[in-house]
């Protein structure tokens, strides 16, 4: 018979109901997120060491990062030189040598930490110093001597996370693997499956129990990243199962505004363009028509590569709204930006008979209170702003349509906000950062999307170079050439927000040493962040209007702009920029008919990271390709910048690693939410709670930039 049948722990029981775990654990473990034995079992392991991969101390490579397993031979102080600095040996030995590990720092507790005959793993870099030699390694006491307990010295020993506190609780590795395996033990009997059979066989996945014993005490690495995958299944699972939630109860809410007919405005907008729309441009209005046709909410991210024409498409939204009656906000994320979106707008309306507004920051009094009560009254019918809009005392009349450009820059908290200034307005978020499929699942999971995956025809790539500041003179002589052809041409300069003074100090003294310099008799125009809006807007219509050859510039100008004979993008130290940030940058030239190039000046020296973000922007032109490469290179967490987005946070999946894992665990839980409506509540209800340690909810505001 089982024993433990009979006891009454359950996976919900706080730890100390353990044997093992006093007050003091108890509340050290807390610390960490560890209060419940559920929370105990979820503690995953940070890494195996496989015996299997362990190489003998003879066969060790120099200079590599290795971990190594021996049995402490001794261990003391040393002192070379009379007033030499003291550090701590410790070596160890298995069958084919030894091994010294060297503390410099830290030494005072070391004596007491080793017993000879202690099996220890060691980790770090192998110099040779006389012997084979690590300097402050990380460490991990497997085993005591004598200890014949198999629970630390099995073919694949986990290593958990721990810090000094808890070491000083006894709850290093070898202290988790013996409560964890307390815990298993006692409530393995009472850990219930949330995961639906069907689920689980189509997932090939284990069973929780299972993958909860393999994740502690695998038998093997494969059952360890089998185990690993079940329980980063659940979390991917649980995610995308409140997002199908949330899009089932916004197909379900009839709530919403319908806007039914498209009128000839419409018409007459597209008669009087230029061009026809491009293929994706018609396919994407038809989405969009068929979402706000009816009443339910429209929720939609439409992504697209810088210069796929996503403004047009937000205009001829905002038009259908606007022929329903009601009015349409678009918020952009810089003044510049909503200045430009403003003129273009303005210009393609007013014959229309629609009245267009702007709505910054920086405006003055009389001329805020005038826009403020057209939007409460309704007289303007299309408001474009920054985040101005989504102040509190702006109230509008009656808002039916909202647009987002450059989504990125705004947090969820945002879209949110200008979401709740009318009654169920629907929403349209537009993107031009292309983000990675797995994120963009997780991020914006509960939306529909739209892709523009077609260029205006007649674009050509944008011809990409990387120099280094010695050839300076040569770039410079190349703007003279192309503004002799009657091109314009851009030069940024980086802008890093702790040293905005300073780094606007040299965007300004280049700009006038270019002005006296290799670029004298040319037109040039400084801009940048701190200048006055009248100012900058005089600027940027001038360069519109082809007035200025030569705009130099900080990154003001990284999103939006939108001037067609601008065929060159020189970028100074561009090693300072992100991936995505000098894609959005190149993505200001080619937008006319003339062949574009994109100049991008470093330094000599650069760090390995630079140097390949440089190389791929060289290499391609793909957003796509361009937003997956920067995802690797910088890992999810800082991929929209210093802070999330709306980023849940994962702690046993990976969003690179498990791409094909997220996109089954969607699948299942929105095939689970659409097709089963009844058992939806309950389902849902007991993945809630199996996983809710691991909910996504924590979604944190950011400022807009
Ligand atoms: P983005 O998607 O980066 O916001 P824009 O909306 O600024 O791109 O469009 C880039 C340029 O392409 C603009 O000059 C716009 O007028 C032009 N454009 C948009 N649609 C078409 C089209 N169907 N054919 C030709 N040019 C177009
Ligand atoms: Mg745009």
């Amino acid at each position: 018979m089982n024993t433990n049948e009979n006891t009454s722990i359950l996976p919900t029981h706080p730890v100390h109901a353990l044997p093992g775990i006093g007050p003091k654990r108890a509340q050290v473990l807390a610390s960490v997120g560890v209060e419940t034995v559920k929370d105990l079992l979820y503690y995953i392991p940070r890494r195996y060491i496989d015996r299997s991969k362990i190489l003998p101390i003879s066969q060790l490579p120099l200079g590599e990062e290795v971990t190594v397993l021996g049995r402490v031979e001794r261990f003391g102080m040393r002192r070379t030189a009379k007033r030499g600095k003291a550090r701590f040996v410790l070596t160890l030995g298995d069958e084919t040598g030894f091994l010294s590990c060297v503390w410099f720092s830290g030494t005072r507790t070391m004596e007491k930490i080793f017993s000879v005959g202690d099996l220890v793993a060691v980790s770090g870099k192998v110099t040779l110093y006389g012997e084979k030699q690590i300097t402050h390694p990380e460490f991990e006491i497997l085993s005591s001597k004598g200890e014949t307990n198999l629970l630390h010295t099995g073919r694949v020993i986990p290593l958990y996370p721990s810090n000094a506190e808890l070491k000083n609780a006894g709850m290093d590795s070898r202290g988790f693997r013996r409560i964890i395996k307390a815990g298993l033990d006692a409530v393995a009997p009472a850990i219930r499956d949330a995961l639906p059979e069907t689920i689980r066989r189509r997932g090939d996945l284990l069973p929780l129990s299972e993958a909860l014993h393999a994740i502690h005490f695998p038998s093997s690495s494969d059952e360890g990243e089998a185990a690993r995958r079940r329980l980063a299944f659940d979390e991917l699972f649980s995610m995308q199962v409140r997002l199908a939630q949330q899009w089932q109860r916004r197909i379900a809410d009839p709530d919403g505004i319908a806007f039914p007919c498209v009128g000839e405005s419409l018409a007459k907008l597209l008669q009087r363009l230029p061009f026809d729309l491009t293929e994706a441009q018609k396919r994407v209005m038809r989405e969009i028509r068929a979402d706000m046709k009816c009443p339910r909410q429209m929720n939609r991210l439409l992504q697209g590569d810088v210069g796929s024409g996503k403004t047009l498409v937000a205009l001829m939204s905002m038009l259908i709204a606007v022929e329903n009656g009601h009015q349409a906000a678009l918020m952009v994320p810089t003044e510049i930006l909503a200045e430009q979106h403003f003129l273009t707008t303005h210009r393609l309306f007013e014959e229309l008979g629609v009245r267009v507004i702007l709505l910054v920051g920086g405006m003055k009094k009389a001329q805020r209170e005038l826009a403020l009560k057209e939007i409460a009254d309704g007289t303007a019918r299309i408001i474009v702003g920054t985040h101005a809009l989504i102040q509190e005392d702006i109230a509008f009349g009656r808002l039916g349509l909202v647009v987002i450009d450059e989504q990125h820059r705004f947090g969820v908290i945002q879209r949110k906000m200008l979401g709740e200034k009318g009654r169920k307005p629907d929403v349209l978020v537009m993107t031009a950062t292309p983000i990675p499929r797995t994120l963009s699942l997780t991020m914006y999971g509960d939306l529909d999307v739209s892709i523009l995956d077609e260029m205006p025809p007649g674009r050509k790539p944008v011809r990409t170079v990387w120099r280094t500041s010695s050839s300076r003179d040569g770039v410079f002589r190349f703007v003279r050439d192309q503004v002799s052809e009657g091109r314009q041409a851009y030069i940024v300069y980086p802008l890093v927000e702790e040293s905005e003074k300073m780094d606007l100090k040299a965007a300004a003294e280049s700009y006038e040493e270019l002005r006296h310099g290799p670029l004298t008799g040319l037109r040039l125009k400084l801009l940048h962040g701190r200048m006055k809006n009248e100012e900058k807007e005089d600027i940027m219509r001038a360069f519109q209007a082809g007035e200025v050859d030569v705009l130099v510039s900080t990154t003001v100008i990284e999103v939006g702009m939108d001037v067609p004979n601008a065929a060159l993008m020189v970028v100074e130290h561009a090693e300072r920029f992100g991936l995505t940030q000098l894609h959005q940058l190149r993505g200001r030239v080619g937008r006319g008919d003339h062949l574009s190039y994109c100049v991008l000046i470093t330094d000599e020296h650069l760090s390995d990271e630079a140097k390949m973000r440089l190389g791929a922007m060289t290499r391609t032109h793909d957003g796509f390709q361009i937003a997956e490469i920067d995802l690797e290179l910088r890992g999810p967490g800082t991929f929209f910048g210093t802070k999330q987005s709306g980023m849940p946070e994962l702690r046993i999946a990976d969003m690179q690693q498990d791409a094909a894992l997220l996109e089954l665990a969607r699948r299942e839980a929105f095939a689970l939410i659409r097709d089963d409506p009844s058992s939806r509540e309950s389902a849902h209800q007991r993945i809630r709670t199996a996983f809710a340690k691991n909910s996504p909810d924590r979604m944190r505001l950011i400022e807009v930039r």
